[in-house]
């Protein structure tokens, strides 16, 4: 299917054009033939229109702009629909479109300034350890406080563990090896305590360290909630922390610069157990966020794993060790929201509520598979030692940003999928992840959520060369997510960059010299215009020239030889006016602008002369990257679409004349000429 649509526009593209029509109905025959093929076109064209749902009153000239515009939209749907029938295909899930200009808690809550959102590795954000047996290292303080004189002086990516002593140098303690004989049940669940101020977060500090003052040792149950779409590094959203008599649920983000200093405290405490479920991820989002280290972890993620339970999930050990259920769709749920719902609290509240008491019961068994006779290595206590173990290299775990080594990260993805790909794609599939990462840091917003990889495997295999294309590949115009909508024209400009080799590149080429890069050279001869680097395509001139002859020579000579071989250098305005859409006229349109009013009005007046009429100040009103109202935009779609046609005479000859004087190489053929 995507093979005939591309067939279809092929053949589009061999059509003879408005001017080239004009020429052919002079010649004896062709009138009425052409007559007749209009109103076949038109129909097809009406009957695409109907399909698409955009039916309006038949006309009897060929309506250029809307049969671009149907089949478009025709071709868009039938990749859509295609992708849908095959499921083999890629058919990647769309993002919740999330709006790039919410509030976020870091702007709420006023801790932006400690987010690391930079191209730089990231520094461990803790000022000073609790419970040290080493001291804090230097170049973490030097880091922190000329983070990019630092990393200019040091080629560092990553810092070591701060805590890295103090856990390696822990060994089982009694309070966790010894378990009680009996062992209390958990309690039913009342109402958590919500803390969201330092007093609060004080008062249970003090709390905790009341009772290892009294026992010697403490334990505690942890979890986070938190939300990777909103932002470009994640955010932890809630701290859950059960003891053995109450539920507490921390609002982190009235807290944030506090959070750190104060609850490593506890922490980092050696007499108190914290213990998780699951920790891997925890353990970095309380560094990145809060610099907070564990010291003494028991996660029964790794329990269950010495157990050989049948599954390792939360959910499973509290169905088998305290017949109860929670309900998973919260895992997924926004916990940036505030004030969050009571369901959503009790949620949270269970993932530490149970915790403690499963605790007991996992060390418990795992105390029975050490049988009497069979103490493996002489160590009494293997399994939970193991467990231990094991937990301490969770807690060792560093966090690192967002992989900047793309290479390295595409590596990963393909080893994830068992999936392959030919140096050049793979090549060019860095190139856009770059591109999205940077997007992703500017925006602070997700790449993986903006453009999930499936999208971007999909971009490499079709190597869409148009804006259009690349909007139907990114599942169409309303599916496309506002950071990549307005960013569009920089992922094609990195593959038409890539594969020079496309025909389409020329067209775009050929439209660029005709309409932009010619007018702005006349106007300003030294204006500079970044993405015009994009079309920077060689072509074979002769080649161009020999394939014009033999059409020339095939419709016999004519008076009007000269006036038709110069339209062939000028082709479609229709798909040019995408191109301006999605950026790159706004561009050249901002650099115009910038330029002194002075400077434009002497060109003009130059210009003038020169040129019969060139209408610049249509010209120059391009649609702006931010106009999002649509009457506006097709007003002035008709209005460019216009000025082009209107500018079209003058522009061929204009073109025509400077290809003449310099004799340069510079030219190609837009696909429609390669019919032999
Ligand atoms: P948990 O440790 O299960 O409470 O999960 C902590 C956080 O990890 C959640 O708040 C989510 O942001 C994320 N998370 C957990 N499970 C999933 C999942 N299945 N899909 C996506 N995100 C998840
Ligand atoms: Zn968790
Ligand atoms: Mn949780």
């Amino acid at each position: 299917m995507q093979t005939h649509a591309k067939q279809v526009v092929a053949l589009i593209n061999q059509l003879p054009k408005k001017e080239e029509l004009k020429f052919l109905e002079k010649q004896p025959g062709n009138k009425k033939i052409i007559s007749e093929t209009n109103q076949v076109f038109i129909s097809v064209i009406n009957g695409l229109r109907s399909l698409v749902g955009d039916v309006q009153t038949n006309s009897t000239t060929i309506p250029f702009k809307q049969i671009e515009e149907t089949l478009d939209q025709f071709l868009e749907n039938a990749a859509i629909q295609y992708d849908k029938m095959n499921k083999l295909s890629l058919a990647p899930k769309q993002p919740q479109i999330q709006k790039t200009n919410q509030l976020k808690p870091k702007d709420i809550y006023g801790f932006a300034d400690v987010i690391q959102l930079n191209k730089l590795p990231f520094i461990p954000v803790l000022k000073y350890k609790h419970y040290a047996q080493t001291e804090l290292d230097q170049k973490i303080i030097e880091a922190q406080n000329n983070p990019y004189q630092f990393f200019e002086k040091y080629s560092i990516d990553e810092f070591s563990h701060p805590y890295y002593e103090e856990i390696m140098r822990l060994t089982p303690q009694d309070f966790v090896i010894d378990v009680p004989q009996k062992i209390n049940r958990y309690r039913d669940l009342e109402p958590p305590i919500m803390i969201n101020n330092p007093d609060h977060l004080g008062e249970l500090i003090l709390k905790i360290q009341q009772e290892v003052d009294q026992n010697g040792f403490s334990e505690i149950a942890v979890d986070l909630e938190h939300n990777h779409q909103i932002s470009y590094l994640g955010i932890t959203c809630l701290i859950q922390l059960s003891t053995r008599t109450q539920d507490y649920i921390i609002d982190p983000f009235p807290l944030w610069k506090q959070i750190g200093d104060m609850l490593s405290v506890v922490f980092t405490n050696p007499k108190i157990i914290k213990v998780f479920h699951g920790a891997d991820n925890d353990v970095q989002w309380l560094q990145r966020d809060f610099g907070l280290y564990i010291v003494n972890l028991f996660d029964t993620f790794h329990a269950s794993k010495e157990l050989q339970l049948m599954q390792n999930s939360f959910q499973f050990l509290l169905s088998e060790y305290c017949k109860k259920s929670t309900d998973k769709t919260y895992q997924t749920a926004d916990w940036t929201q505030r004030p969050l719902s009571d369901e959503m609290i009790k949620y949270a509240q269970i993932d530490t509520h149970y915790l403690l008491y499963i605790y007991d019961r996992m060390r418990q068994d795992l105390k029975k598979l050490n049988k009497p006779n069979e103490n493996i290595n002489n160590i009494p206590n293997y399994y939970i030692e193991t467990v231990l173990k094991r937990s301490k290299e969770t807690a060792l775990k560093i966090y690192k940003k967002p992989l900047q080594d793309q290479d390295q990260s595409l590596q990963t993805i393909l080893n994830k999928q068992d999936r392959r790909m030919d140096a050049k794609s793979f090549d060019l599939m860095v190139k856009l992840l770059e591109l999205r990462e940077e997007l992703g840091i500017k925006y602070d917003q997700n790449p993986r959520y903006f453009l999930p990889n499936p999208f971007l495997f999909k971009i490499v295999e079709s190597k869409p060369t148009t804006i259009q294309e690349l909007k139907s590949q990114l599942g169409g115009d309303k599916n496309i997510h506002e950071i990549v909508k307005e960013n569009l024209w920089q992922f094609l400009k990195v593959l038409l960059e890539f594969d020079e080799k496309i025909p389409t590149v020329d067209i775009i080429q050929e439209e660029q010299q005709n309409t932009t890069q010619i007018q702005i050279e006349e106007i300003q001869s030294n204006l500079q215009v970044e993405p015009l680097k994009i079309v920077q395509v060689s072509v074979n001139i002769k080649k161009f020239q020999n394939k014009n002859k033999s059409i020339i020579e095939h419709l016999q000579q004519n008076e009007n030889v000269e006036l038709l071989k110069s339209q062939f250098y000028c082709e479609s305005p229709f798909k040019l006016l995408n191109v301006f859409h999605d950026g790159l006229g706004s561009q050249i349109f901002q650099s115009m602008k910038e330029q002194s009013q002075q400077q434009k009005q002497q060109i003009e007046e130059q210009q003038q002369q020169k040129i019969e009429k060139i209408n610049t100040a249509d010209f120059i009103q391009l649609p702006k990257l931010e106009e999002t109202n649509r009457d506006q935009q097709k007003d002035l779609d008709i209005r460019l679409n216009n000025t082009l046609q209107n500018q079209h005479g003058t522009k061929i000859l204009k073109r025509h004349q400077k290809i003449e004087q310099q004799k340069t190489q510079k030219s190609n053929i837009s696909n429609r000429f390669q019919i032999s």
